[in-house]
C-alpha cells in the first residue's frame, strides 16, 4: 500500500476542515430561515399603506416559499444526520437554496420599493443592510456563502443607487459598498481563524493517535511491545475466563541469534527479527495477541485454544520458520526457533513464566523444537 505523501495529508486535512465548516454552518444558520420570513413580513407591513398590495403579498409568498425550501433542506439534514465527510454532499444544496432566497431578497426589495417614496426606499435599504449583517453572522463558517449572500442581497439596490444620478443615493451606494467590503474582510478573517482552529484540532488528534500507537508498538517489527502485549493480553484473558474458554501461550525465542549478529552484522540480525515477526503475523488469527517481549523473544496468546492445539500450532510454526530463510543485503540466513507452550489459568504473568520454563527445556533439549506439558518427558529424555 502506498503511504500518503505530505501533500496528500494536507489535501485530506483541507477536506476535513471543509466538512467541519459545513457541519458548523448547518448548526449555525437554522434560525436565519425564520428570521428572513419575519423580517420580510415586517417590511411588507411598513410598506403596506403606500405599496401595491398584490406585489407585496407576491414577494412575501416567494420569501415564504424560499424559507420553506430551506426548512425542508434542514429537516432532511436532521433526519439523515450526515456524519464526518458525508456532509460534503450537502454543500451544493445549501448554497443553491441560500442564494435563491438571498436573491429573492435583493431583487424582490428592489421590485417592491421601486415605486415607493424616498423614505420608504431608504427604510427598505436599511432592512437590506440588516439582512447583509445577518448573512455575516450566520454563514461565517464558509466565506463564499457570506460573500454570495451579501452580494445578492445588496448589489441590486446598490447598483440602482449608483446609477440613479442622485447625489444622496450615490453616497449611500458608495457607503454601502464600503460597508460590504468591511463585512467581507471581517468574514475572511473569521472563517480563516475557524479553519485554522479546525485544522489544529485535526492535527492534534492525529498526533495523539500516532503517539498512542508508537507507545504500544515495537519499532523494529511493528508488533505489540511488551506493555501493549500485557494490556491486550489481560483483556483477552478476562474474556476467556468469563466465557470459560481455554487460553494458551507460546514463548518463541530465536536460536543462536547472537551468532547471526556476530557473523553477518546487526542489520542482518534486525532483518531476521523482522522476517520472524512477519511469519508470526501471517500464522496467527485476528483474535490472537502477539508481541515482542524483548531482544529475540516473542510471545503469543491464543484464546479458545487448548494446550494440544497450541502445541500443534507452535510445531507447525517451528517447521514453517525453519523452511523460510530471510534475505538481507544479498545474504540469505536460515534460522530456527524454540518454543515453550503453556495453558494454566488466566494470569498473564503466570502463563508467561510457565511458557518460559517450557522454553528453557526446549533450549536445553537441543533447540528448534516445541515443549509443553504434553511432551515435556520426551523432551527431557
Ligand atoms: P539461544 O539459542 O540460547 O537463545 O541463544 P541466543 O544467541 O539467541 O541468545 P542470547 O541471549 O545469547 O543472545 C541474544 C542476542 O540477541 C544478543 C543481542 O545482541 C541480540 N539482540 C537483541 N535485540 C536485538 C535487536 O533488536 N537486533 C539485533 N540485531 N540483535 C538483537
Ligand atoms: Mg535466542
Ligand atoms: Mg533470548
Amino acid at each position: 500500500m502506498d503511504t500518503p505523501s505530505p501533500q496528500d495529508d494536507e489535501l485530506d486535512l483541507a477536506v476535513r476542515v471543509r466538512a467541519d465548516q459545513l457541519h458548523l454552518l448547518y448548526q449555525q444558520s437554522f434560525p436565519a430561515i425564520f428570521l428572513s420570513v419575519v423580517v420580510a413580513a415586517v417590511l411588507c407591513q411598513m410598506l403596506w399603506d403606500g405599496g401595491r398590495h398584490a406585489l407585496l403579498i407576491g414577494w412575501l409568498a416567494l420569501i415564504g416559499a424560499g424559507g420553506f425550501m430551506r426548512w425542508a433542506l434542514f429537516w432532511l439534514h436532521r433526519r439523515r444526520r450526515p456524519e464526518g465527510l458525508q456532509i460534503l454532499d450537502w454543500e451544493r444544496s445549501y448554497a443553491v437554496t441560500l442564494f435563491i432566497t438571498t436573491s429573492l431578497w435583493g431583487l424582490g426589495v428592489l421590485w417592491i420599493s421601486i415605486e415607493s417614496t424616498l423614505v420608504e426606499q431608504l427604510v427598505s435599504f436599511m432592512f437590506l443592510l440588516g439582512m447583509a449583517a445577518g448573512a455575516f453572522s450566520h454563514y461565517s463558517a464558509r466565506r463564499y456563502m457570506v460573500v454570495g449572500a451579501m452580494g445578492s442581497i445588496l448589489l441590486p439596490t446598490i447598483g440602482l443607487f449608483l446609477l440613479s444620478g442622485q447625489s444622496m443615493k450615490l453616497s449611500l451606494g458608495v457607503a454601502a459598498l464600503l460597508y460590504m467590503g468591511l463585512l467581507v474582510r471581517a468574514s475572511t478573517v473569521l472563517s480563516r481563524a475557524q479553519g485554522e482552529n479546525f485544522a489544529l484540532t485535526h492535527r492534534l488528534s492525529a498526533a495523539k493517535q500516532k503517539a498512542e500507537l508508537m507507545a504500544q508498538t515495537d519499532e523494529l517489527t511493528g508488533l505489540d511491545n511488551r506493555r501493549a502485549f500485557f494490556a491486550r493480553g489481560q483483556t483477552l484473558a478476562n474474556y476467556c475466563q468469563r466465557n470459560k474458554l481455554p487460553l494458551s501461550i507460546a514463548m518463541i525465542d530465536a536460536d543462536y541469534f547472537k551468532q547471526i549478529n556476530d557473523q553477518h552484522g546487526h542489520a542482518v540480525g534486525d532483518a531476521v527479527l523482522c522476517g520472524l515477526a512477519d511469519l508470526l503475523r501471517r500464522s496467527l488469527r485476528k483474535s490472537d495477541v502477539c508481541g515482542r517481549m524483548g531482544g529475540e523473544e516473542f510471545a503469543i496468546l491464543l484464546p479458545d485454544t487448548s494446550l494440544l492445539e497450541a502445541t500443534e500450532l507452535a510445531e507447525r510454526f517451528c517447521r514453517a520458520y525453519e523452511a523460510t530463510p530471510t534475505s538481507s543485503g544479498g545474504i540469505e540466513v536460515r534460522n530456527t526457533v524454540s518454543v515453550g507452550v503453556a495453558c494454566d489459568g488466566y494470569d498473564i504473568e503466570q502463563l508467561l513464566q510457565s511458557a518460559d520454563e517450557a522454553l528453557y527445556l526446549a533450549k536445553a533439549a537441543g533447540r528448534n523444537r516445541v515443549v509443553s506439558e504434553l511432551n515435556v518427558e520426551a523432551a527431557l529424555a
